[in-house]
C-alpha cells in the first residue's frame, strides 16, 4: 500500500534550504510528534519534523514534498482524540505552534485574524480584553485554533452558541501542491457557490493546511451563573434535558456526568465540590447547567424558572454557583474529566457519538446494559444539550495487555456505534474521525458518501500526500 517515497539526503537538503535548522531528524525527533492524546489509535514515527513559521514556508515545503511523494501530516497542539495528527505513513510532520500571533481585530465588523497556532485560551482572554466574546469552548483550552477548526471542535457552549464552524468567516490554506488559496470573506452570509470554506472546516488536515483564520466575535453576555443539579440516577438526569431545551432558559452549557466519573476526577483534583448525598438519598448522576443573561434581574428569573423545572423533573436539589470562586471550582472539576481518567488508567479508548437529544436515555441505558459483558471500567459524560456522549473504556495493564484491550474495546465500540446508528446518531459529535474511527465511519455512512469523500480528497490532493489514511481512506 506504500505509494510514498522516503526522505533522501537530497530532499532533506531541499527542506533545509527552506526551513534551516528547524528541520529535525534522527535522534533529535520529539516523540510527542508521533501521536496525539489517544496513542491507542497508533503511533507513527516521522522522518523529519518542522516547526513552521509562515504561509510561504509551508507552501515551499509542500511543493517539495508533493514533487517527491513524501507524506506530510500537520499538527497543532496534539490534543486531538482520534489520532488525527498521527503520522501513520511517516514522512514529514509540520507543527504550527510557532504560528501563534493574533494578527488584529476588526472592531467594526467584529472579527479577529489569527495564525493557526494561537491557543484557544489565549484568544478567549485576548478577545475578552478587547470587549468581545469568542464562544467556542472545547474542554482543552491549550489546543490550537487551527486544530479546533480542522476538527470543528464543539465543547460546552455549543448548545447555545454553536460549534467552531459557526465562527469561521475566512481562512488562508496551503493546498497539498503548495498553492496558496484564500477562502471565505469577513461577511456575515454567503451564497457564493460550493462552500470550500466549510469543506475545509472539520477536514482534519486532509485537504489543506490552514495558515490564517478570520474568526467571528460576538458581544459577551453581561452575567452568568451555573446550576449544579444532582439526580438519583442517570435516566432521571437525562430525562430532564428535552424539557430544558424546550424552555426559555436557553442554557449556555448543559452537561451531564455519572457519579463514577465525578469520583474519578475528584481523586485527581483532590477537591470535592458536588453533593454526594441529598436528604439521605444517594446521588447517581448530575446535570451542570450554565445560564447567561443581559442583566442580573433576568438571570435571577432564569434561575428561579430553571430550579422549578428541574425539581419537577426529579432533581434532588438545585445549587447555584454564582461567585467567581465557586464557578471556577465547579468548572475545574468538569474540565478535568479526561485528565482524571488518564491519571487512574493507562489503557483508554473512547467514543464521541452524537444522537438526537431525546435518544440519550436509550443510548446511555444500553451502555450500562452491555457494560457487564466487558472487563474494563466505563466512564460516561458529555454535552447533554447536544446529544453528544463521551464514553470511555478504561483499564490498567502493561504493554502486553494492549492488544487484548484493543480487541475487547473494538467489540464494545462496534456495539456502541451500531446502537448510535439505530437511534439516528453519528460517529463523532466533535472529536473527528482521524485514524481511530475510519472503519466505524465507513460502516455508519455506507459506500456512496465514502466514495464521494474519497473523490473530494483526490481533487484536493491527487497524490494523497496530506495526512494519509485518515477519515475516508
Ligand atoms: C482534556 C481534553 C478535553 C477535550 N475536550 C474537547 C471538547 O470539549 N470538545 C472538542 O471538540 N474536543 C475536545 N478535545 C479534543 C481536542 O482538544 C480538539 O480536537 C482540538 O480541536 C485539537 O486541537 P489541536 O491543536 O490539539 O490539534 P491536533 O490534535 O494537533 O490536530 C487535530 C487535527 O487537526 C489537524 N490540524 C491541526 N492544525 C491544522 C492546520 N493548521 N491546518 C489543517 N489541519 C490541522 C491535524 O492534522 C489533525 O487531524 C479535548 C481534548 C483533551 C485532551
Amino acid at each position: 500500500m506504500n505509494q510514498y517515497e522516503t526522505l533522501t539526503p537530497e530532499v532533506l537538503e531541499e527542506l533545509r534550504a527552506i526551513s534551516g535548522h528547524r528541520v529535525i531528524t534522527g535522534e533529535d525527533l520529539n516523540p510527542d510528534y508521533t501521536h496525539d492524546d489517544m496513542p491507542i489509535y497508533g503511533i507513527g514515527m516521522p522522518e523529519a519534523t518542522i516547526d513552521v513559521q509562515s504561509t510561504e514556508e509551508i507552501s515551499a515545503i509542500m511543493k517539495v514534498c508533493n514533487a517527491h511523494h513524501i507524506p506530510v501530516t500537520v499538527r497543532g497542539a496534539g490534543t486531538g482524540l482520534a489520532g488525527g495528527c498521527t503520522p501513520v505513513q511517516g514522512g514529514v510532520v509540520l507543527c504550527t505552534m510557532r504560528m501563534n500571533h493574533i494578527l488584529g481585530y476588526d472592531e467594526e465588523n467584529m472579527n479577529v485574524r489569527v495564525e493557526p497556532g494561537v491557543l484557544l485560551a489565549d484568544l478567549a482572554k485576548d478577545a475578552a480584553d478587547h470587549g468581545f466574546f469568542y464562544p467556542p469552548d472545547p474542554g482543552e483550552k491549550f489546543a490550537t485554533l487551527g486544530g479546533n477548526v480542522s476538527t470543528n471542535a464543539g465543547g460546552m457552549r455549543a448548545v447555545k452558541y454553536g460549534t467552531t464552524r459557526d465562527y469561521v468567516q475566512a481562512m488562508t490554506v496551503v493546498l497539498p501542491n503548495g498553492e496558496i488559496m484564500h477562502l471565505g470573506a469577513p461577511v456575515s452570509k454567503s451564497s457564493s457557490g460550493y462552500s470550500l470554506l466549510h469543506l475545509m472546516i472539520g477536514s482534519e488536515g486532509t485537504l489543506g493546511i490552514i495558515t490564517e483564520l478570520t474568526l467571528k466575535l460576538i458581544t459577551p453576555p453581561v452575567c452568568h451563573c451555573s446550576l449544579i443539579v444532582p439526580f438519583s440516577n442517570l435516566a432521571d438526569a437525562i430525562g430532564a434535558v428535552p424539557g430544558i431545551k424546550r424552555s426559555a432558559l436557553k442554557p449556555q452549557a448543559l452537561e451531564f456526568f455519572e457519579k463514577e466519573m465525578l469520583e474519578t476526577t475528584e481523586k485527581y483534583t483532590g477537591s470535592s465540590v458536588f453533593p454526594k448525598v441529598v436528604d439521605g438519598q444517594e446521588v447517581g448522576a448530575y446535570l451542570l447547567i450554565t445560564l447567561d443573561a443581559d442583566d442580573n434581574d433576568q438571570l435571577d428569573a432564569l434561575v428561579e424558572k430553571g430550579a422549578e423545572l428541574l425539581l419537577e423533573a426529579g432533581a434532588l436539589d438545585v445549587l447555584v454557583a454564582d461567585t467567581p470562586m465557586y464557578l471556577e471550582k465547579t468548572w475545574a472539576a468538569r474540565s478535568s474529566f479526561l485528565e482524571g481518567i488518564e491519571s487512574l488508567y493507562n489503557l483508554i479508548d473512547e467514543c464521541d457519538v452524537v444522537v438526537p437529544v431525546s435518544k440519550i436515555p436509550d443510548f446511555t441505558l444500553y451502555i450500562r446494559e452491555i457494560g457487564d459483558q466487558f472487563s474494563f471500567d466505563i466512564r460516561m459524560f458529555g454535552h447533554a444539550g447536544d446529544g453528544n456522549i463521551h464514553v470511555y473504556a478504561c483499564e490498567n495493564g502493561t504493554d502486553d495487555d494492549i492488544m487484548a484491550f484493543k480487541k475487547e474495546t473494538e467489540k464494545f465500540m462496534h456495539l456502541l456505534y451500531a446502537k448510535a446508528s439505530e437511534l439516528g446518531g453519528q460517529i463523532s459529535g466533535e472529536h473527528g474521525i482521524g485514524f481511530g474511527k475510519v472503519p466505524y465511519l465507513a460502516e455508519n455512512l455506507g459506500p456512496v458518501p465514502i466514495h464521494l469523500m474519497q473523490g473530494i480528497k483526490e481533487v484536493f490532493d491527487p497524490n494523497l500526500i496530506l495526512n494519509p489514511n485518515k477519515i475516508c481512506f
